[in-house]
Order: structure tokens, then C-alpha cells, then sequence
């Protein structure tokens, strides 16, 4: 009887992996066959000061809506791009979006935040590339930064140092993604160019009630201060947790509390609310 279960168990088991292994072949097939101009949109996640009040700039998220799967989110498609070499064209058309965002709504003051993978970074070819793509543009690299998430940042080790540096000196922010989930060591976090961090969603879960939810993101902000380096909060969900953050050593917040990430029409929109006419003759234009 016990052999029979353990066999149906090891059934359900390689099937659960079959079933993994075809759905990845199937993205990675969509993802080859991608036409970026159609398939692929980004959206705009609004990033606000301290309090939630005053907009500070945008999170660029990638959406793919697929013609063979629908809708298949980033979380699941972006590990997969950068397995199959994907992940270069699509990471510039990215780029090349939001760049023409800002362009064209004229957001002076205000940043952008893109989501970099490290193999772009590596190809060689980004750096290059980028600064090219903004000689065709009226807007400065001080108004990007750019988001490593922290796994990446401490697993590709040194050879992202060099492209790092570059982009720094071209004038992008360099910001640690998801930070408090991967591994870095603060040796690492003074030897990179870095300039900000952005504390992961799983941390900001429970801050509002006195424990060590809060003493962590106490530590992390505390650290934070002492390397210089500016805090984004990710994922604040409720005004408690805003409130919290109110009083520690954070600049940036951004949850759905404050807005989801939003189309480009309705970014636009925002913008026009904050700025008023000037920005609705821009847009309307
Ligand atoms: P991320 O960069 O950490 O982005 C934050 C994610 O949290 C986004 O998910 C956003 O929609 C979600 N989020 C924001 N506020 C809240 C909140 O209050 N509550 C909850 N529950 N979620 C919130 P999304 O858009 O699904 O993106 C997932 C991840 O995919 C991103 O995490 C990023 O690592 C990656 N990604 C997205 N776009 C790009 C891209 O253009 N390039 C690259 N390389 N990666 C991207
Ligand atoms: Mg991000
Ligand atoms: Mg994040
Ligand atoms: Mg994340």
C-alpha cells in the first residue's frame, strides 16, 4: 500500500515539473516570437515624498500581453528573457519608452526608475548604446536612475563595477532593488557606485505595529543613513505604514496606498493635476 502511495506521489511530483518545464518552453517561444511594439507596454508607478503627498517621479514596470498567453507578468517573463538573450532588446525598447515619456510631457524635476538587469549590463553594449540614445533627447541621465535588485548586484560581483561606474558618471542614479532580500554585504555596499536603496514590500509588511517588523526597517534605515545613501519604500499598502516611514530615515514612498503603476495616458493625467495648464497644453498639443 505504501509503495502504491509513494508511486502516486512521485506521479504528481514529475508531472508538477513537466508541467513547469512546457509552460517555460511556452513563454520562452511567445518571448521569441515577440513583436515589442505591439505586445509589450510599460507603465508608470508614481513615486511620492515621505508623506505621500508630493510626486517625486515614476517606476517604469514592463506589461506583455501576449497574442498566445495573455497577459504574462514580468516576475514570471523576466527571468526567462534573460535566459534566452531576450532580455537586451527588450530592456531598450524599455528604456527607449520611458525616455520618450519624459521627453514628451517635459517632466523637469521629476525622476524616472528603470528595472536594469545585470546581463544587460554586462553585454558591453548597454553603456554604448545608452549614451547614444540620449544624445537624441532633450533630457538629462541625472533625471534616470537605475535599479539593480540586490541579488544581482552581489552575485555577478566585479564585473558590474565598471558599467556601474560609467553610468554614474553619465550622471544615473544607481539604486538597489528589493533590498533586504538578496545577500549584500556592507563591504560591498561602500565599494559600489550606489546611491539609494529601496526597501523591499516583504519589509514594510507589520511596521505599523511595535516588534521586530519595525526594528528591522528601524536597522535598515539606520544603515541606510549612516553610507548616505537615500530610501525608497516599495509596496506601502496602508497610512500606518506611511506614517511610520514618516519618521525614520526614509526620502521616497511608493505603494498602492498612493497610486498602482499606471498607463501612460493616466500618468500623463497626474501630471497634468500636479502641474496644471501648462502640462495639458503640452499634452493636448
Ligand atoms: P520591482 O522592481 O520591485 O517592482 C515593484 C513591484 O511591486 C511591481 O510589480 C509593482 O507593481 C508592485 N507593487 C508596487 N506597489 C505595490 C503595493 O503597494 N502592493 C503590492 N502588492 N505590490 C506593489 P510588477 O510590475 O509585477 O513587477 C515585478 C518585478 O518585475 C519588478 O519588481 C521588477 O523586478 C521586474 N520588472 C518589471 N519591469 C521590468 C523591466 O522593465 N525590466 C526588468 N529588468 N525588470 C522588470
Ligand atoms: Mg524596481
Ligand atoms: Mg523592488
Ligand atoms: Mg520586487
Amino acid at each position: 500500500e505504501a509503495k502504491k502511495r509513494g508511486k502516486n506521489c512521485y506521479h504528481i511530483y514529475s508531472s508538477a515539473i513537466a508541467c513547469e518545464a512546457s509552460r517555460k518552453l511556452r513563454v520562452e517561444r511567445a518571448l521569441h516570437d515577440m513583436t515589442l511594439d505591439t505586445e509589450l507596454k510599460l507603465q508608470f508607478q508614481p513615486i511620492f515624498c515621505r508623506d505621500g503627498k508630493v510626486l517625486r517621479g515614476f517606476e517604469a514596470l514592463v506589461r506583455w500581453q501576449s497574442p498566445e498567453l495573455g497577459f504574462v507578468s514580468p516576475a514570471e517573463f523576466i527571468p526567462i528573457a534573460e535566459e534566452c538573450a531576450k532580455i537586451n532588446v527588450l530592456g531598450q525598447w524599455v528604456f527607449r519608452e520611458a525616455l520618450s515619456f519624459m521627453s514628451e510631457h517635459n517632466c523637469e524635476g521629476l525622476f524616472m526608475s528603470v528595472n536594469v538587469s545585470p546581463l544587460q549590463l554586462q553585454s558591453g553594449m548597454f553603456v554604448p548604446w545608452l549614451k547614444q540614445l540620449f544624445a537624441q533627447y532633450d533630457v538629462s541621465p541625472q533625471q534616470f536612475k537605475i535599479e539593480l535588485t540586490e541579488s544581482a548586484m552581489m552575485m555577478v560581483e566585479d564585473s558590474l563595477i565598471e558599467p556601474l561606474e560609467q553610468l554614474h558618471e553619465l550622471g544615473f542614479g544607481i539604486y538597489i532593488d528589493d533590498f533586504g532580500t538578496g545577500f549584500s554585504s556592507l563591504a560591498r555596499l561602500s565599494v559600489l557606485p550606489v546611491d539609494g536603496l529601496k526597501i523591499d514590500r516583504a519589509f514594510i509588511d507589520g511596521i505599523e505595529c511595535a516588534g521586530s517588523a519595525r526594528q528591522l526597517i528601524e536597522a535598515i534605515c539606520a544603515i541606510a543613513k549612516s553610507f548616505d545613501l537615500e530610501v525608497t519604500a516599495e509596496g506601502i499598502e496602508t497610512p500606518e505604514q506611511l506614517a511610520v516611514l514618516g519618521v525614520l530615515h526614509c526620502q521616497q514612498s511608493q505603494g498602492y496606498l498612493m497610486s498602482k503603476p499606471l498607463k501612460r495616458q493616466a500618468a500623463a493625467e497626474l501630471l497634468i493635476q500636479t502641474y496644471g495648464r501648462p502640462y495639458l497644453e503640452l499634452v493636448t498639443q
